[in-house]
């Protein structure tokens, strides 16, 4: 559609010159094709007129009006331009602070829409904040219902609107209709080029939510053709599946001192199916916090390896990648397995066996960090890549994973659960499992919220747990001082507790600006004992396993994300003792600030939470898809408009279904949806 005909630069618009092409480039619009893709933010409703004379019962005047008379007062670099208007209900002066540009633009004479707050001072109605636009040959002043777009400095609003009304009339009519009529007519979606116009300048309400329900769809459907084709290929990817009888899994089993819970079994058996199909294996496993996911993810392992392949284990941090390497050596090592841990800071001596020794398939399980999946790393046969907390990784690793030998099983994990819209969108074509129970004996974690200044009774009460031999956490937002912000930060907390607070028990601290040797010795001897007080900032929050701490206080919670909170209170409560959870605010809280320690304190239910969330932040800001960038959509927002994305979606997938050429079509908006949704949308299959 746009990107041979509207791909041209802006400056083929008239009156787009360097200066004004250099403002839309902030704006990220270089293009004929960006500028007509870049939609209102916003629409400013104008289609009731207010006359001057209501000024005082209502909100606002709009109204079109003459201007009668030009007046300058003050002086010099004050001087400033009163322009008077007049409509039929009376006259007012408009105050051109910084605007004495009005002066040309507006001469006597000239009719012109004008929108703002009107006051009764001096003896006039008078404004000095308000639109104003001429009403003229190319003007989009008249239109009732007005685009609203989003801005940079020394680009006008008005000028925007200019802009996009000359693109849609120059270059609008050689927008190409791609989606297939027979689709658009089932549901009622307009011609593009109408949608494309009715989106920016719509004629009425009706008319508007007729565009972008046009324009929402088209681009849900793209992207769940991008999707379908995905599953379509893995569908027909075939995995050779030796048989496995399972008997590793029971003998890890048979030597755990617990039981497996009814969710974590009936979890290990979805998965276990999936790995003896023909195609590979792409799931979800989704468990609250302390639920016991790596567990189940280890059985997976262990049925790979027993089918003689090799599996990888990919954790976010290198924190959490040690661990599970700990936790792996200790269950897994005694059944034979070997393993190995790689990250980007094995060193270079160790490295080239450790390659030398996978390549070569004298490993069975390696766990380490995404550098699991750099390019120096292969594999002799990857079977099955498990990766931890998958919303914490962005496309490019998830995309490295591809590469990797033939089409490996797929086992991603996340402890913040993901809207089943979202499921639908991003991962089409990924199987969910659930994990909803905890391990027996889990008392849930008793949360309490202190204003700053009442922390001292909690490191009291805190004195009093770690006198009876348990361990406590201390999280703050930052690590060390700041210029700019007055928190208390870890680095200085640290001191003042070993010194002032705590001397009589062993403190340690660790954050991302350590040396790794450093944060591996400090939380070696926080997991075995030898420090009972942890100070830390977030780098703790995800997935770190130590069963005896007690405590998890939070200083300046505020600060903190709902998701980041709920995790931050998921490292204590892992044994069968009581724990607890203290967040410390700070005074002024926002309104978001308050809405999330309220949550904190009536739910420990992280699926709970996580819609919460949603309502707090409001949609099209979900856990990591934004700010991982895998969800470039111009339009649409899949939570919003979930409606529209299901019908989309079965429609993408019986479109590739049927006619499979679609895969390969020249489709020049299929094209550009793939383009965005990439690397994401063709990752990781197909490049085997
Ligand atoms: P997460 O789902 O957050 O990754 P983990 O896998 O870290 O949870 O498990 C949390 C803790 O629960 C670990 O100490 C683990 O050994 C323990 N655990 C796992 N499964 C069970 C079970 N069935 N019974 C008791 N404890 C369990
Ligand atoms: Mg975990």
């Amino acid at each position: 559609m746009f990107l041979r005909e509207l791909g041209q630069s802006v400056t083929v618009l008239s009156g787009v010159g360097r200066s004004i092409a250099e403002r839309l480039a902030r704006l990220g619009i270089s293009t004929v094709a960006d500028l007509l893709l870049r939609y209102p933010r916003d629409y400013d409703d104008r289609s009731s007129f207010v006359p001057l004379a209501s000024f005082a019962s209502s909100e606002r005047v709009h109204t079109i009006a003459e201007v009668v008379d030009h007046e300058w007062f003050g002086f010099a670099r004050m001087r400033t331009l009163k322009i008077r208007i007049r409509d039929e209900s009376g006259t007012a002066i408009l105050v051109c602070f910084n605007r004495p540009f009005l002066e040309q633009s507006l001469p006597i004479g000239a009719r012109a829409v004008v929108t703002g707050k009107f006051q009764y001072r001096y003896g006039d109605i008078q404004s000095s904040s308000f639109e104003v636009e001429r009403l003229e040959g190319e003007s989009a002043g008249v239109s009732a219902i007005l685009p609203v777009y989003p801005l940079t400095e020394g680009l006008q609003q008005g000028q925007m609107r200019r802009l996009v009304k000359r693109a849609l009339t120059e270059y609008g009519m050689r927008v190409e209709e791609e989606l297939p009529p027979a689709l658009r007519e089932r549901h009622g979606i307009l011609p593009k080029r109408e949608a494309l116009a009715s989106a920016h300048f719509p004629e009425d309400g009706r008319r508007l939510e007729e565009a972008r329900r046009s324009l929402i769809f088209e681009e849900l459907f793209y992207f769940q053709v991008a999707i379908a084709r995905r599953a379509m290929r893995r569908r027909e990817a075939e995995v050779p599946r030796p048989p496995v009888r399972g008997l590793l899994k029971s003998r890890l089993v048979e030597r755990l001192p617990f039981e497996l819970t009814a969710d974590q079994v009936k979890t290990s058996e979805e998965i276990a199916r999936d790995m003896g199909e023909s195609r590979p294996m792409s799931r979800l496993l989704q468990g609250d916090v302390g639920s016991g996911k790596t567990l189940v993810a280890f059985l997976a392992c262990l049925d790979a390896i027993e089918a003689g392949g090799q599996a990888a284990f990919m954790a976010p941090t290198e924190l959490l990648a040690r661990q599970h390497a700990a936790t792996a050596a200790r269950l897994l090592e005694p059944l034979g397995v070997r393993l190995a841990f790689l990250s980007g800071n094995v060193d270079d001596a160790a490295r080239p066996p450790l390659l030398a020794a996978l390549r070569e398939g004298r490993i069975d399980l390696v766990l380490g960090t995404q550098a699991l999946f750099s390019e120096e790393v292969e594999y002799r046969r990857l079977a099955l890549a498990v990766v931890d907390e998958q919303h914490r990784f962005g496309v490019l690793q998830r995309l490295a994973l591809g590469r990797k030998g033939s089409l490996p099983d797929l086992l991603m994990m996340t402890a913040t659960p993901i809207p089943r819209t979202l499921a639908l969108t991003v991962f089409g074509d990924l199987e969910v499992s659930t994990i909803r129970t905890m391990p027996p004996g889990r008392k849930s974690v008793v949360t309490h919220l202190t204003k700053v200044g009442n922390e001292a009774r909690v490191y009291e009460f805190v004195r009093g747990l770690l006198a009876a031999g348990r361990q406590a956490y201390f999280v703050y937002p930052l690590i060390g001082e700041s210029e700019r912000l007055e928190l208390k930060n870890a680095e200085a907390m640290a001191e003042r507790l070993r010194t002032e607070v705590y001397p009589e028990f062993p403190l340690g601290l660790i954050h991302s600006r350590l040396k790794d040797e450093e944060k591996r010795r400090a939380m070696d001897d926080f997991v075995a004992g030898r420090t009972r007080i942890l100070v830390a900032t977030s780098v703790v929050e995800v997935g770190v396993d130590v069963p005896n701490a007690a405590a998890m206080v939070v200083e300046h919670a505020e600060r903190f994300g709902l998701a980041a909170l709920h995790q931050l209170r998921g490292r204590v409560g892992r044994g069968s003792d009581q724990s607890y959870c203290f967040l410390v605010y700070a005074d002024g809280l926002t309104a978001d600030a308050k809405a999330r320690l309220k949550a904190m304190l009536a739910s420990t239910d992280g699926f709970a939470l996580a819609e919460e969330d949603l309502r707090i932040r409001g949609p099209g800001e979900l856990a990591g898809t934004a700010q991982s960038g895998y969800l470039r959509l111009t339009i649409a927002d899949p939570v919003r408009d979930a409606r529209i994305l299901e019908t989309a979606r079965s429609e993408a997938f019986a479109i590739v279904e049927a006619d499979p050429a679609l895969l390969s079509a020249d489709n020049a908006v299929l094209r550009e949806v793939l383009e965005r949704a990439n690397p994401f949308a063709d990752a990781p299959v197909g490049q085997g």
